[in-house]
């Protein structure tokens, strides 16, 4: 696959506007703080948007129903890593379920509520297969009722040979 020099801050917000509707329409507060020194990263611009908007859709549909639904959007910088982090106030991964999660066709969305999608299991599959072709890694931190933090990090690009 093609890899080319991708800005996460641009992609995020990008990504975020392409849903905006959505989230207004699902009374989704988005809070964003987009670290302006991000560095670039090497990476495949498709796959990377299917990465966040995966994990931007989850956090919706956790948030269904919720008041004070609020997303929060971050990057941040690390020595020679950046992060992205997608923070939800939704109802959480029961402890039992967080080691299943990336497992394909793993869903607690078979018979979604309404104005939920209906769950295939396969957004974190391949959320992590992709995460895997980057070099990177991702980290879930939830508890039940409060909400959940996704937080995944790339490698700089200036740290690739
Ligand atoms: P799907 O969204 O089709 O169910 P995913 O692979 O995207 O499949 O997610 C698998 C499961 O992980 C979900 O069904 C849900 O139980 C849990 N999950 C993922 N993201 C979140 C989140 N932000 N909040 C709560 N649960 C989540
Ligand atoms: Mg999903």
């Amino acid at each position: 696959s093609e890899f080319t020099s991708i800005d996460l801050n641009q992609l995020l917000h990008d990504t975020e506007t392409l849903l905006e509707h959505q989230f207004k329409t699902a009374q989704i507060h988005v809070e964003t703080h987009f670290d302006p020194a991000l560095a670039f990263i090497k990476g495949n611009q498709g796959k990377l948007q299917q990465v966040i908007l995966n994990l931007m859709l989850n956090a919706k549909d956790a948030m269904h129903g919720k008041p004070n639904a609020t997303l929060k959007i971050a990057t941040e910088s690390g020595p020679g890593f950046v992060f992205v982090i997608i923070q939800d106030s939704g109802n959480g991964i029961e402890k039992e379920h967080l080691n299943r999660i990336y497992d394909p066709f793993f869903t607690t969305k078979a018979t979604p509520q309404e104005g939920q999608r209906k769950g295939t299991g396969l957004g974190l599959a391949v959320t992590y297969g992709i995460m895997q072709e980057h070099a990177g890694k991702i980290q879930v931190e939830s508890e039940v009722g409060a909400g959940t933090t996704f937080r995944l990090e790339f490698p700089s690009a200036t740290t690739l040979t």
